[in-house]
Protein backbone atom coordinates (compact mmCIF):
# COMPACT_ATOMS: atom_id res chain seq x y z
CA UNK A 1 0.00 0.00 0.00
CA UNK A 2 1.10 3.44 -0.21
CA UNK A 3 -0.82 7.05 0.21
CA UNK A 4 1.53 10.16 -0.94
CA UNK A 5 -0.33 13.33 -0.07
CA UNK A 6 -1.56 14.53 -3.69
CA UNK A 7 1.17 16.71 -6.13
CA UNK A 8 -0.98 20.02 -5.42
CA UNK A 9 -0.70 21.51 -1.86
CA UNK A 10 -2.50 19.09 0.22
CA UNK A 11 -5.49 18.57 1.06
CA UNK A 12 -7.19 22.58 1.55
CA UNK A 13 -5.13 23.26 -1.54
CA UNK A 14 -7.21 20.86 -3.42
CA UNK A 15 -10.72 22.01 -2.24
CA UNK A 16 -9.39 25.64 -3.15
CA UNK A 17 -8.77 25.14 -7.03
CA UNK A 18 -10.19 27.50 -8.69
CA UNK A 19 -12.58 25.94 -11.32
CA UNK A 20 -16.29 26.69 -11.10
CA UNK A 21 -17.07 23.08 -12.82
CA UNK A 22 -14.70 21.67 -9.51
CA UNK A 23 -16.89 23.63 -7.36
CA UNK A 24 -20.11 22.66 -9.13
CA UNK A 25 -19.25 19.07 -9.09
CA UNK A 26 -18.42 19.44 -5.13
CA UNK A 27 -22.14 20.82 -4.52
CA UNK A 28 -23.87 18.05 -6.51
CA UNK A 29 -21.87 15.51 -4.45
CA UNK A 30 -20.09 16.25 -1.92
CA UNK A 31 -20.04 19.46 0.21
CA UNK A 32 -21.72 18.13 3.38
CA UNK A 33 -18.39 16.04 3.12
CA UNK A 34 -15.62 17.62 2.79
CA UNK A 35 -14.82 18.24 6.21
CA UNK A 36 -15.53 14.82 7.77
CA UNK A 37 -12.06 13.97 7.85
CA UNK A 38 -11.99 10.60 5.70
CA UNK A 39 -12.29 10.33 1.64
CA UNK A 40 -15.06 11.41 -0.21
CA UNK A 41 -15.02 8.46 -2.45
CA UNK A 42 -12.88 4.89 -2.13
CA UNK A 43 -13.48 2.23 -5.08
CA UNK A 44 -12.43 -1.17 -2.55
CA UNK A 45 -11.72 -4.88 -3.61
CA UNK A 46 -10.58 -4.48 -7.15
CA UNK A 47 -9.22 -7.45 -8.45
CA UNK A 48 -6.46 -5.37 -10.17
CA UNK A 49 -6.02 -1.78 -10.10
CA UNK A 50 -4.20 -0.85 -13.17
CA UNK A 51 -2.58 2.57 -12.06
CA UNK A 52 -0.37 3.76 -15.43
CA UNK A 53 1.79 5.59 -12.58
CA UNK A 54 5.36 5.64 -13.47
CA UNK A 55 6.28 2.27 -12.25
CA UNK A 56 3.27 0.79 -13.89
CA UNK A 57 1.75 -0.30 -10.59
CA UNK A 58 -0.63 -3.09 -10.30
CA UNK A 59 -2.51 -3.53 -7.23
CA UNK A 60 -4.06 -7.01 -6.79
CA UNK A 61 -7.44 -6.49 -4.24
CA UNK A 62 -6.59 -3.09 -4.93
CA UNK A 63 -7.92 0.21 -3.97
CA UNK A 64 -8.15 3.79 -4.88
CA UNK A 65 -9.45 6.40 -2.15
CA UNK A 66 -10.74 10.15 -3.97
CA UNK A 67 -10.61 13.45 -2.19
CA UNK A 68 -11.79 16.86 -3.81
CA UNK A 69 -12.08 15.31 -7.50
CA UNK A 70 -8.46 14.08 -7.17
CA UNK A 71 -6.71 11.15 -6.48
CA UNK A 72 -6.10 10.61 -3.05
CA UNK A 73 -4.28 7.47 -2.40
CA UNK A 74 -4.24 3.92 -4.08
CA UNK A 75 -3.15 1.10 -2.73
CA UNK A 76 -3.85 -2.75 -1.72
CA UNK A 77 -5.03 -4.45 1.06
CA UNK A 78 -7.70 -2.68 3.33
CA UNK A 79 -9.57 0.53 2.35
CA UNK A 80 -9.74 4.14 4.34
CA UNK A 81 -12.82 4.92 5.13
CA UNK A 82 -15.06 7.05 2.77
CA UNK A 83 -18.37 9.00 3.00
CA UNK A 84 -19.12 6.58 -0.03
CA UNK A 85 -17.80 2.95 -1.17
CA UNK A 86 -18.19 1.76 -4.33
CA UNK A 87 -17.26 -2.68 -4.36
CA UNK A 88 -15.49 -3.46 -7.28
CA UNK A 89 -14.95 -7.35 -6.88
CA UNK A 90 -13.78 -9.14 -9.57
CA UNK A 91 -13.35 -6.01 -11.41
CA UNK A 92 -10.61 -4.16 -13.34
CA UNK A 93 -10.02 -0.67 -12.71
CA UNK A 94 -8.14 1.98 -15.02
CA UNK A 95 -7.97 5.54 -15.42
CA UNK A 96 -10.63 6.94 -17.38
CA UNK A 97 -10.22 6.05 -21.09
CA UNK A 98 -9.20 9.47 -22.86
CA UNK A 99 -10.66 9.99 -26.47
CA UNK A 100 -8.14 12.44 -28.59
CA UNK A 101 -10.07 12.90 -31.85
CA UNK A 102 -13.79 12.92 -32.48
CA UNK A 103 -16.88 14.71 -34.45
CA UNK A 104 -19.73 14.47 -32.27
CA UNK A 105 -22.23 16.40 -34.30
CA UNK A 106 -21.56 13.25 -36.85
CA UNK A 107 -23.99 10.77 -34.87
CA UNK A 108 -27.11 12.71 -36.90
CA UNK A 109 -25.41 11.03 -39.94
CA UNK A 110 -24.10 7.73 -38.47
CA UNK A 111 -24.04 4.70 -40.87
CA UNK A 112 -25.27 6.90 -43.51
CA UNK A 113 -25.11 4.99 -47.17
CA UNK A 114 -23.20 7.34 -49.22
CA UNK A 115 -19.57 6.44 -47.70
CA UNK A 116 -19.94 2.87 -48.22
CA UNK A 117 -18.45 2.92 -51.81
CA UNK A 118 -15.72 5.73 -51.46
CA UNK A 119 -13.11 6.56 -49.65
CA UNK A 120 -12.98 10.19 -47.85
CA UNK A 121 -13.04 13.09 -50.09
CA UNK A 122 -16.14 11.43 -51.97
CA UNK A 123 -17.60 10.72 -48.57
CA UNK A 124 -17.33 13.85 -47.60
CA UNK A 125 -18.41 15.73 -50.43
CA UNK A 126 -21.50 13.77 -49.76
CA UNK A 127 -22.35 15.14 -46.19
CA UNK A 128 -20.87 18.62 -46.79
CA UNK A 129 -24.96 19.32 -47.90
CA UNK A 130 -26.77 17.78 -45.03
CA UNK A 131 -23.90 18.95 -42.36
CA UNK A 132 -25.14 22.41 -43.58
CA UNK A 133 -28.18 22.34 -41.18
CA UNK A 134 -26.39 22.46 -37.96
CA UNK A 135 -27.55 24.66 -35.31
CA UNK A 136 -27.46 24.96 -31.79
CA UNK A 137 -29.81 22.41 -30.81
CA UNK A 138 -28.61 19.89 -33.11
CA UNK A 139 -24.69 20.28 -32.24
CA UNK A 140 -26.48 20.30 -27.91
CA UNK A 141 -28.30 17.33 -28.49
CA UNK A 142 -25.52 15.32 -30.93
CA UNK A 143 -22.74 16.63 -28.07
CA UNK A 144 -25.02 14.90 -24.99
CA UNK A 145 -25.76 11.77 -26.79
CA UNK A 146 -22.08 11.38 -28.03
CA UNK A 147 -20.78 11.98 -24.87
CA UNK A 148 -23.31 9.60 -23.33
CA UNK A 149 -21.82 6.77 -25.30
CA UNK A 150 -18.08 7.11 -24.58
CA UNK A 151 -18.78 7.71 -20.80
CA UNK A 152 -20.54 3.92 -21.33
CA UNK A 153 -17.56 2.68 -22.78
CA UNK A 154 -14.89 4.51 -19.91
CA UNK A 155 -14.54 7.39 -21.65
CA UNK A 156 -14.14 10.43 -18.72
CA UNK A 157 -12.19 13.31 -21.23
CA UNK A 158 -13.26 13.67 -24.76
CA UNK A 159 -11.79 16.23 -27.35
CA UNK A 160 -14.53 17.16 -30.12
CA UNK A 161 -13.38 18.54 -33.30
CA UNK A 162 -16.72 20.63 -34.97
CA UNK A 163 -15.24 22.49 -37.77
CA UNK A 164 -18.77 23.03 -39.35
CA UNK A 165 -20.00 26.33 -38.94
CA UNK A 166 -23.12 27.21 -40.96
CA UNK A 167 -23.17 30.81 -41.02
CA UNK A 168 -25.98 32.28 -38.75
CA UNK A 169 -26.11 28.66 -36.68
CA UNK A 170 -25.14 30.43 -33.46
CA UNK A 171 -22.74 29.65 -30.87
CA UNK A 172 -21.88 25.86 -31.62
CA UNK A 173 -18.95 25.58 -28.82
CA UNK A 174 -21.36 27.16 -26.50
CA UNK A 175 -23.57 24.75 -26.62
CA UNK A 176 -21.25 21.74 -27.39
CA UNK A 177 -19.41 22.77 -23.92
CA UNK A 178 -23.33 23.44 -21.64
CA UNK A 179 -23.82 19.53 -23.17
CA UNK A 180 -20.66 18.16 -21.35
CA UNK A 181 -21.04 19.90 -18.15
CA UNK A 182 -24.34 18.87 -17.87
CA UNK A 183 -23.57 15.58 -18.49
CA UNK A 184 -19.96 15.89 -15.78
CA UNK A 185 -17.62 14.56 -19.11
CA UNK A 186 -14.36 16.09 -18.72
CA UNK A 187 -14.05 18.02 -22.08
CA UNK A 188 -11.75 19.47 -24.62
CA UNK A 189 -13.65 21.00 -27.57
CA UNK A 190 -11.29 22.52 -30.45
CA UNK A 191 -12.70 25.69 -32.29
CA UNK A 192 -12.86 23.99 -36.06
CA UNK A 193 -12.49 26.18 -39.00
CA UNK A 194 -12.81 25.83 -43.11
CA UNK A 195 -11.85 28.54 -45.24
CA UNK A 196 -10.63 26.77 -48.47
CA UNK A 197 -14.06 25.99 -50.50
CA UNK A 198 -14.26 24.04 -53.95
CA UNK A 199 -13.58 27.62 -56.22
CA UNK A 200 -10.33 27.72 -54.32
CA UNK A 201 -9.37 24.46 -54.51
CA UNK A 202 -10.26 23.15 -51.83
CA UNK A 203 -13.08 20.57 -50.71
CA UNK A 204 -15.96 21.94 -49.18
CA UNK A 205 -18.80 24.00 -50.63
CA UNK A 206 -18.40 27.71 -50.51
CA UNK A 207 -21.35 28.50 -48.03
CA UNK A 208 -19.75 26.18 -45.47
CA UNK A 209 -16.48 28.42 -45.37
CA UNK A 210 -15.37 31.43 -43.59
CA UNK A 211 -12.95 33.68 -43.92
CA UNK A 212 -9.65 33.43 -42.33
CA UNK A 213 -9.79 36.78 -39.89
CA UNK A 214 -13.17 35.76 -38.67
CA UNK A 215 -12.04 32.23 -37.77
CA UNK A 216 -9.26 33.87 -36.35
CA UNK A 217 -11.25 36.00 -33.86
CA UNK A 218 -13.75 33.20 -33.20
CA UNK A 219 -11.31 31.10 -32.37
CA UNK A 220 -9.75 33.98 -29.89
CA UNK A 221 -13.04 34.53 -27.99
CA UNK A 222 -13.67 31.03 -28.08
CA UNK A 223 -10.46 30.28 -25.51
CA UNK A 224 -11.20 33.52 -23.96
CA UNK A 225 -14.93 32.61 -22.81
CA UNK A 226 -14.15 28.68 -22.22
CA UNK A 227 -10.66 27.65 -21.79
CA UNK A 228 -10.03 27.01 -18.05
CA UNK A 229 -5.95 26.75 -17.48
CA UNK A 230 -6.25 25.10 -13.55
CA UNK A 231 -5.33 22.01 -12.59
CA UNK A 232 -8.38 19.67 -12.95
CA UNK A 233 -10.55 21.73 -15.52
CA UNK A 234 -13.37 20.19 -17.09
CA UNK A 235 -12.95 22.46 -19.79
CA UNK A 236 -10.00 23.22 -22.27
CA UNK A 237 -10.07 24.78 -25.98
CA UNK A 238 -7.93 23.88 -28.65
CA UNK A 239 -7.53 25.19 -31.99
CA UNK A 240 -8.41 23.18 -35.29
CA UNK A 241 -8.76 24.20 -38.71
CA UNK A 242 -10.31 21.34 -40.19
CA UNK A 243 -7.29 19.89 -42.71
CA UNK A 244 -5.28 20.99 -44.92
CA UNK A 245 -7.00 20.56 -47.85
CA UNK A 246 -9.86 22.51 -45.85
CA UNK A 247 -8.23 25.60 -45.33
CA UNK A 248 -5.69 28.18 -46.56
CA UNK A 249 -2.10 27.99 -45.79
CA UNK A 250 -2.33 31.45 -44.33
CA UNK A 251 -5.47 30.47 -42.03
CA UNK A 252 -2.90 27.14 -40.75
CA UNK A 253 0.87 29.65 -40.01
CA UNK A 254 -1.95 32.72 -38.46
CA UNK A 255 -3.79 30.09 -36.55
CA UNK A 256 -0.55 28.43 -34.96
CA UNK A 257 1.09 31.66 -33.94
CA UNK A 258 -2.32 32.11 -32.35
CA UNK A 259 -2.39 29.13 -30.30
CA UNK A 260 1.53 30.10 -29.28
CA UNK A 261 0.07 33.45 -28.24
CA UNK A 262 -2.73 32.16 -26.38
CA UNK A 263 -0.71 29.00 -24.68
CA UNK A 264 -3.31 26.78 -26.13
CA UNK A 265 -3.02 23.38 -28.17
CA UNK A 266 -3.51 22.97 -31.61
CA UNK A 267 -5.29 20.03 -33.71
CA UNK A 268 -6.21 19.11 -37.45
CA UNK A 269 -6.41 15.81 -39.83
CA UNK A 270 -3.24 14.94 -41.08
CA UNK A 271 -1.62 12.34 -44.19
CA UNK A 272 -4.94 10.16 -43.63
CA UNK A 273 -5.33 8.77 -47.05
CA UNK A 274 -3.51 8.30 -50.62
CA UNK A 275 -5.79 11.24 -51.61
CA UNK A 276 -4.38 13.67 -48.63
CA UNK A 277 -0.69 13.13 -49.71
CA UNK A 278 -2.10 13.66 -53.57
CA UNK A 279 -4.03 17.20 -52.81
CA UNK A 280 -1.03 17.97 -50.90
CA UNK A 281 1.86 17.40 -53.90
CA UNK A 282 -0.81 19.06 -56.57
CA UNK A 283 -1.50 22.03 -54.26
CA UNK A 284 1.49 22.88 -51.66
CA UNK A 285 3.88 21.13 -54.28
CA UNK A 286 5.19 19.29 -51.08
CA UNK A 287 4.44 16.12 -48.74
CA UNK A 288 2.17 16.36 -45.68
CA UNK A 289 4.96 16.24 -43.29
CA UNK A 290 7.09 19.01 -45.52
CA UNK A 291 3.70 21.50 -45.06
CA UNK A 292 3.38 20.41 -41.15
CA UNK A 293 6.90 21.89 -40.69
CA UNK A 294 6.91 24.64 -42.76
CA UNK A 295 3.40 26.25 -41.82
CA UNK A 296 4.53 26.22 -38.01
CA UNK A 297 2.73 23.23 -36.83
CA UNK A 298 5.86 20.16 -36.05
CA UNK A 299 6.20 21.34 -32.55
CA UNK A 300 4.67 19.22 -29.37
CA UNK A 301 2.02 21.75 -29.26
CA UNK A 302 0.15 19.78 -31.81
CA UNK A 303 -1.85 16.52 -31.78
CA UNK A 304 -2.94 15.48 -35.28
CA UNK A 305 -5.50 12.82 -36.26
CA UNK A 306 -4.94 9.80 -38.20
CA UNK A 307 -1.55 10.06 -39.71
CA UNK A 308 -1.37 6.90 -41.87
CA UNK A 309 0.40 7.92 -45.03
CA UNK A 310 3.99 9.45 -43.30
CA UNK A 311 7.25 6.83 -44.41
CA UNK A 312 9.73 5.88 -41.59
CA UNK A 313 11.95 9.11 -42.59
CA UNK A 314 8.60 11.13 -41.46
CA UNK A 315 7.79 9.19 -39.25
CA UNK A 316 11.58 10.01 -37.75
CA UNK A 317 10.89 13.85 -38.14
CA UNK A 318 7.22 13.94 -36.41
CA UNK A 319 8.97 12.16 -33.53
CA UNK A 320 11.69 14.26 -33.05
CA UNK A 321 8.73 17.40 -33.26
CA UNK A 322 6.84 15.56 -30.28
CA UNK A 323 4.28 16.10 -32.33
CA UNK A 324 0.86 13.84 -31.18
CA UNK A 325 -1.10 11.68 -32.82
CA UNK A 326 -4.87 10.45 -32.47
CA UNK A 327 -5.28 6.81 -33.83
CA UNK A 328 -8.50 6.27 -35.40
CA UNK A 329 -8.44 2.28 -36.39
CA UNK A 330 -11.82 1.59 -36.93
CA UNK A 331 -12.39 5.01 -39.03
CA UNK A 332 -9.12 4.61 -41.19
CA UNK A 333 -10.14 0.58 -42.08
CA UNK A 334 -14.01 1.80 -42.73
CA UNK A 335 -12.92 4.21 -45.10
CA UNK A 336 -9.95 2.05 -46.29
CA UNK A 337 -7.47 4.68 -45.67
CA UNK A 338 -4.97 2.38 -44.20
CA UNK A 339 -3.18 1.03 -41.29
CA UNK A 340 -1.27 4.03 -39.20
CA UNK A 341 2.68 3.33 -38.11
CA UNK A 342 1.23 3.55 -34.32
CA UNK A 343 4.52 1.57 -33.04
CA UNK A 344 6.96 3.09 -35.33
CA UNK A 345 5.62 6.15 -34.30
CA UNK A 346 5.78 5.76 -30.33
CA UNK A 347 9.42 4.38 -30.97
CA UNK A 348 10.16 7.67 -32.73
CA UNK A 349 9.13 10.05 -29.76
CA UNK A 350 5.91 10.70 -30.82
CA UNK A 351 2.57 10.81 -28.39
CA UNK A 352 0.07 8.89 -29.59
CA UNK A 353 -3.50 8.49 -27.92
CA UNK A 354 -6.97 6.72 -29.21
CA UNK A 355 -9.67 8.51 -31.63
CA UNK A 356 -12.91 7.04 -31.70
CA UNK A 357 -13.51 9.70 -34.68
CA UNK A 358 -16.95 10.80 -35.84
CA UNK A 359 -19.83 8.92 -35.98
CA UNK A 360 -19.78 8.95 -39.55
CA UNK A 361 -16.93 6.98 -40.30
CA UNK A 362 -16.27 5.09 -37.92
CA UNK A 363 -19.79 4.53 -36.65
CA UNK A 364 -19.34 2.54 -33.53
CA UNK A 365 -17.79 5.23 -30.60
CA UNK A 366 -17.18 2.92 -27.71
CA UNK A 367 -13.13 4.08 -26.30
CA UNK A 368 -12.72 0.70 -25.19
CA UNK A 369 -13.58 -1.14 -28.99
CA UNK A 370 -11.07 1.47 -30.55
CA UNK A 371 -8.39 0.90 -28.14
CA UNK A 372 -9.02 -2.95 -29.03
CA UNK A 373 -8.83 -2.23 -32.61
CA UNK A 374 -5.60 -0.28 -31.90
CA UNK A 375 -4.00 -3.37 -30.36
CA UNK A 376 -5.31 -5.92 -33.36
CA UNK A 377 -3.66 -3.54 -35.99
CA UNK A 378 -1.14 -3.15 -34.27
CA UNK A 379 -0.06 -6.68 -33.90
CA UNK A 380 -1.06 -7.20 -37.65
CA UNK A 381 1.12 -4.33 -38.95
CA UNK A 382 4.35 -4.67 -36.60
CA UNK A 383 4.32 -8.46 -35.00
CA UNK A 384 2.33 -9.98 -32.35
CA UNK A 385 4.57 -9.19 -29.53
CA UNK A 386 4.31 -5.47 -30.19
CA UNK A 387 1.05 -4.80 -29.48
CA UNK A 388 0.09 -6.26 -25.63
CA UNK A 389 -3.59 -5.09 -24.32
CA UNK A 390 -1.26 -2.92 -21.51
CA UNK A 391 0.54 -1.32 -24.46
CA UNK A 392 -2.88 -0.13 -26.04
CA UNK A 393 -4.21 0.68 -22.44
CA UNK A 394 -1.60 2.94 -22.45
CA UNK A 395 -2.20 5.22 -25.56
CA UNK A 396 -5.81 5.23 -24.01
CA UNK A 397 -5.03 6.67 -20.88
CA UNK A 398 -1.56 8.40 -20.79
CA UNK A 399 -0.84 8.65 -24.70
CA UNK A 400 -4.80 10.37 -24.78
CA UNK A 401 -3.30 12.75 -21.53
CA UNK A 402 -0.07 13.83 -23.08
CA UNK A 403 -1.54 14.36 -26.56
CA UNK A 404 -4.26 16.91 -25.11
CA UNK A 405 -1.11 18.56 -23.17
CA UNK A 406 -2.45 17.19 -19.62
CA UNK A 407 0.63 14.48 -18.57
CA UNK A 408 0.55 13.52 -15.02
CA UNK A 409 -2.76 15.01 -14.79
CA UNK A 410 -5.04 12.75 -16.32
CA UNK A 411 -4.84 9.17 -17.31
CA UNK A 412 -3.31 8.29 -14.43
CA UNK A 413 -4.47 6.87 -10.90
CA UNK A 414 -1.92 8.43 -9.03
CA UNK A 415 -1.89 10.82 -6.35
CA UNK A 416 -3.05 14.31 -6.94
CA UNK A 417 -4.06 13.47 -10.56
CA UNK A 418 -7.91 14.09 -11.32
CA UNK A 419 -10.13 11.10 -9.85
CA UNK A 420 -11.01 10.23 -13.29
CA UNK A 421 -11.73 6.16 -13.25
CA UNK A 422 -13.46 3.11 -15.16
CA UNK A 423 -14.48 -0.15 -13.15
CA UNK A 424 -14.90 -3.10 -15.43
CA UNK A 425 -16.29 -6.25 -14.74
CA UNK A 426 -14.65 -9.06 -15.71
CA UNK A 427 -17.54 -11.72 -14.73
CA UNK A 428 -19.51 -13.80 -17.01
CA UNK A 429 -19.67 -16.12 -19.89
CA UNK A 430 -17.26 -13.55 -22.12
CA UNK A 431 -14.67 -13.82 -19.17
CA UNK A 432 -15.03 -17.58 -18.20
CA UNK A 433 -11.15 -18.97 -18.18
CA UNK A 434 -9.71 -15.85 -18.47
CA UNK A 435 -8.00 -15.79 -14.74
CA UNK A 436 -4.22 -15.60 -15.43
CA UNK A 437 -4.12 -11.89 -16.52
CA UNK A 438 -6.82 -9.38 -15.79
CA UNK A 439 -5.50 -6.67 -18.45
CA UNK A 440 -5.14 -8.90 -21.11
CA UNK A 441 -8.62 -10.59 -20.32
CA UNK A 442 -10.04 -6.79 -20.37
CA UNK A 443 -9.03 -5.82 -23.93
CA UNK A 444 -9.06 -10.04 -25.26
CA UNK A 445 -12.55 -10.87 -24.38
CA UNK A 446 -15.51 -8.72 -24.46
CA UNK A 447 -17.20 -6.92 -25.72
CA UNK A 448 -16.71 -4.64 -22.68
CA UNK A 449 -18.83 -1.35 -21.48
CA UNK A 450 -17.61 0.35 -18.51
CA UNK A 451 -19.53 -0.63 -15.34
CA UNK A 452 -18.83 2.54 -13.36
CA UNK A 453 -17.67 5.18 -15.21
CA UNK A 454 -16.28 8.25 -12.29
CA UNK A 455 -15.35 11.76 -13.18
CA UNK A 456 -13.42 13.87 -10.73
CA UNK A 457 -14.94 11.60 -8.23
CA UNK A 458 -18.52 11.77 -9.41
CA UNK A 459 -19.82 8.01 -10.61
CA UNK A 460 -21.72 9.50 -14.09
CA UNK A 461 -22.09 5.44 -15.10
CA UNK A 462 -23.26 2.92 -12.40
CA UNK A 463 -23.96 -0.85 -12.87
CA UNK A 464 -24.07 0.21 -16.58
CA UNK A 465 -26.10 2.75 -16.82
CA UNK A 466 -25.88 6.35 -17.27
CA UNK A 467 -26.60 8.27 -14.03
CA UNK A 468 -28.42 10.79 -15.66
CA UNK A 469 -30.69 8.16 -17.44
CA UNK A 470 -34.20 9.96 -17.95
CA UNK A 471 -32.19 12.73 -19.50
CA UNK A 472 -30.92 10.30 -21.73
CA UNK A 473 -34.21 8.89 -22.77
CA UNK A 474 -35.45 13.03 -23.75
CA UNK A 475 -32.23 13.00 -25.30
CA UNK A 476 -32.44 10.46 -27.46
CA UNK A 477 -35.94 11.39 -28.87
CA UNK A 478 -34.74 14.89 -29.40
CA UNK A 479 -31.50 13.26 -31.30
CA UNK A 480 -34.20 11.31 -33.56
CA UNK A 481 -35.96 13.69 -34.54
CA UNK A 482 -33.11 16.10 -35.21
CA UNK A 483 -31.08 13.25 -36.87
CA UNK A 484 -34.37 12.20 -38.95
CA UNK A 485 -34.13 16.17 -40.16
CA UNK A 486 -30.43 16.11 -40.95
CA UNK A 487 -30.98 13.18 -43.26
CA UNK A 488 -34.54 14.23 -44.81
CA UNK A 489 -36.15 11.36 -43.67
CA UNK A 490 -39.73 11.32 -42.64
ZN1 LIG B 1 -11.84 13.23 -38.09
Amino acid sequence: MFAVRPAVGGAEGLRGIPCRERRDTTERWASALIDSGVSDLVVRGARCVATLDDQRREFADGWVAVRGGLIEAVGTGPAPAAQMTIDATDCLVTPGLVNTHHHLYQNLTRAWPGMTDQPLFGWLTSLYPLWAALDTESVHVSTWVGLAELALSGCTTSTDHLYVHPRGAGDLLGAQVGAARDLGVRFHPTRGSMSLSQKDGGLPPDDLVADDDEILTASEEAVARHHDRAWGAMTRVALAPCSPFSVTERLMVATAELAERLDVRLHTHFAENAEDDAFSLATFGCRPVDYLERTGWATPRTWVAHCVMPTDPEVRRLGAAGVGVAHCPSSNLILASGIAPIADLRAAGAPVGIGVDGSSSADSASMWLETRQAMLLAKLRSGPGVATARWALELATLGGACCLGREGELGVLAPGAVADLAVWSLTGPGYAGALADPIEAWLRCGPAAARDTIVGGIPIVREGHLVAATTLDEMLRAHRRLAARMQRLP
